[in-house]
């Protein structure tokens, strides 16, 4: 007899997942199916390939492209579409409210064996007046499209007879706030996009379009080494985009910000990635957390603390959501997945060690198939960009995307991006 013959005599332990991140659905797809009942809960049916979403914004691949659902028709994981308002570590239950208000049932309670707690981070405004409502997030497909709709609609816009250039100018200048890994490649995509298919698209707008990275801090890409840095600088500098380091974001207005150093600067868009900062179930769990932007602490096997430092039995956390005592681990797919591949081995019965997050490379493309590789060993240039793409293609996790994903190249090559055919 087989041990997964073995296991189906056991009784299969009920696994919740709370999140559908990288975290919640590499946890969900590696758990062995004969030894649990998986159930995967939150209000978003899909998982993001965040990595790929900054290209989808500008064109270079389709929305479904880059994103995938969580329910699997090999996989026998039940999906719920809500929302964990709380859960209760000595009942074990987990109380949850549909992701829909035009249903009857307003809240319900779901019993666990073990609970994985992964509901990721969100945006952090730092409370920063007008920013939730005039400035644009990029965290999954529907903010690519979003950000895709708006900047096309901007060049509409500037199309329009009768403009002066002050306006041309205010409508086509790009902010993005937060020069970090994300705010790196959007900006990259976006000067790609404007030097491609949209000065084919526009021709008569070239000279108006001008795209800005402000970040509060005195350099971009942090967790990138100072070379990389440096690099990416020189980078922006070639393809006139503007980098404004040390700069405070003081309000987000209407097709406006205004900075502490220069005062109003008109924008027809604004794209928000200054990072990330906790959600509200992690904000009222009663468990151990790190001090500063919490983060729910676990031990280096992932289980869950109270705030007295006992173990909680049956809690664990991964993900953006959690960090692991001593590591100081950053908030990356990479790291992410991971974790949740190691949980899942544990909870498989394969393994009994501690997690060691095994350092990876870390890429940032710059655009014009250039890009910095950084983590393992520094390398910038056409190498680096190939490194890049070979991530992208790794990220995806059906063979369906695999092949989509190369035929985009092909075909960005050779008909151009999917808003500018040729
Ligand atoms: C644009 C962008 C580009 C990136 N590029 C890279 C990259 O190139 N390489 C890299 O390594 N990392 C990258 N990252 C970082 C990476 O995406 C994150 O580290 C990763 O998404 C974290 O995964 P997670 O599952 O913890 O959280 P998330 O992916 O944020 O998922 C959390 C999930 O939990 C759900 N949820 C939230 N609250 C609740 C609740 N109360 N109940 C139920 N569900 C809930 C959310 O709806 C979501 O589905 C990028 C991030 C962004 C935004």
């Amino acid at each position: 007899m087989s041990s997964n013959e073995g296991a189906k005599w056991l009784p299969r332990k009920d696994v919740i997942i709370i999140g559908s991140g990288w975290a919640g659905s590499t946890l969900a797809t590696s758990l062995d199916e004969t030894k649990h009942s998986i159930t995967v809960i939150s209000p978003e049916t899909t998982t993001p390939y965040t990595p790929l979403l900054a290209s989808a914004a500008c064109g270079l691949y389709e929305f479904n492209l880059v994103e995938t659902p969580i329910r699997h028709t090999n996989k026998k994981i039940k999906f719920v579409k809500a929302e964990v308002e709380g859960i209760d570590c000595k009942a074990k239950t987990v109380r949850c409210i549909p992701a829909f208000d035009d249903l009857s049932v307003k809240d319900f309670v779901l019993q666990y064996d073990i609970v994985v707690i992964a509901p990721g981070s969100t945006n952090n405004t730092f409370n920063t007046p007008g920013v939730s409502e005039h400035a644009v997030f990029l965290r999954n497909a529907k903010d690519a499209m979003k950000i895709a709709s708006r900047i096309q609609d901007c060049f509409e816009k500037a199309s329009i007879s009768g403009l002066t250039d002050a306006q041309k100018h205010s409508l086509l200048h790009f902010v993005i706030v937060g020069a970090g890994p994300t705010g790196v490649e959007v900006s990259s995509e976006l000067s790609d996009l404007f030097s491609s298919s949209y000065a084919s698209l526009y021709p008569h707008l070239k000279p108006y379009v001008s795209i800005a990275v402000h970040d509060v801090a005195n350099q971009v890409l942090s967790g990138f080494d100072t070379k990389p840095q440096d690099y990416a600088i020189g980078s922006f500098t070639k393809r006139n985009v503007e980098v404004l380091t040390g700069s405070h974001i003081e309000r987000v207005e209407k097709n406006c910000l205004y900075t502490k150093e220069n005062g109003k600067i008109s924008a027809g868009l604004v794209i928000w990635a200054t990072g990330n900062k906790s959600t509200a179930l992690v904000d009222s769990l009663p468990v151990k957390k790190t001090p500063r932007n919490p983060r729910i602490l676990t031990d280096s096997f992932l289980r869950v603390y109270t705030p007295s430092s006992e173990l909680v039995d049956g809690a664990y956390a991964i993900g953006d959501a959690a960090d692991v005592e001593d590591a100081r681990l950053p908030t990356t797919a990479e790291v992410e997945c991971q974790k949740a591949k190691y949980l899942a081995k544990a909870l498989n019965g394969k393994i009994d060690r501690e997690f060691r997050y095994q350092q990876a490379a870390i890429v940032a493309y710059l655009g014009q198939n250039d890009g910095v590789v950084s983590g393992k060993k520094d390398y910038s240039g056409p190498q680096a960009w190939i490194a890049w793409r070979s991530k992208n293609f790794l990220w995806t996790r059906t063979w369906r995307q695999k092949v989509l994903i190369v035929i985009g190249w092909a075909l960005d090559l050779v008909t151009g991006r999917s808003i500018a055919p040729r």
